[in-house]
Formats: structure tokens, C-alpha cells, sequence
């Protein structure tokens, strides 16, 4: 836990591998791809410039980036 009492984890990002911290209650770990498959977590450029972009172009909602959820801010 941080000083500002939130609970961090580290991580290694699913898709890019580089180690991140954040929050497990507000970044949530994302299945993709396959839909079914490993959940780990995803840094949040992979989110923002590979994932959200992919599901936009595939027509599905966006995954939001929670305030707070990753620890680099
Ligand atoms: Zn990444």
C-alpha cells in the first residue's frame, strides 16, 4: 500500500511485457486477445495506442482508464 493508502501491485503488461505499477481495484486485468484469454494487466499505452484503437476499429466499446489505476502519474 502507498502512502496515499492505495493498494499497488507490479506487474509485467500482457502485451508490451514492461513491468508498471498499479492499483488492482481500479485497473482491472483485461482478456484480450482471445476474449477468453489470460487475464493480466495492460500498460496504459498498450491501452490507449493498441487495444482501445483495435476495439474501436472493431466496433466495441473502449476501455475507460480509471483515475488512479496506474501509478505513474
Ligand atoms: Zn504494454
Amino acid at each position: 500500500m502507498t502512502t496515499r493508502g492505495q493498494w499497488v501491485a507490479q506487474g509485467s503488461c500482457l502485451l508490451c511485457g514492461q513491468v508498471f505499477a498499479f492499483d488492482p481495484s481500479e485497473c482491472a486485468p483485461h482478456p484480450w486477445p482471445p476474449h477468453d484469454g489470460p487475464l493480466a494487466p495492460i500498460c496504459r499505452p498498450c491501452i490507449t495506442e493498441v487495444v482501445n484503437p483495435e476495439r474501436r476499429r472493431r466496433g466495441l466499446p473502449v476501455y475507460p482508464i480509471l483515475p488512479g489505476a496506474y501509478l505513474d502519474q
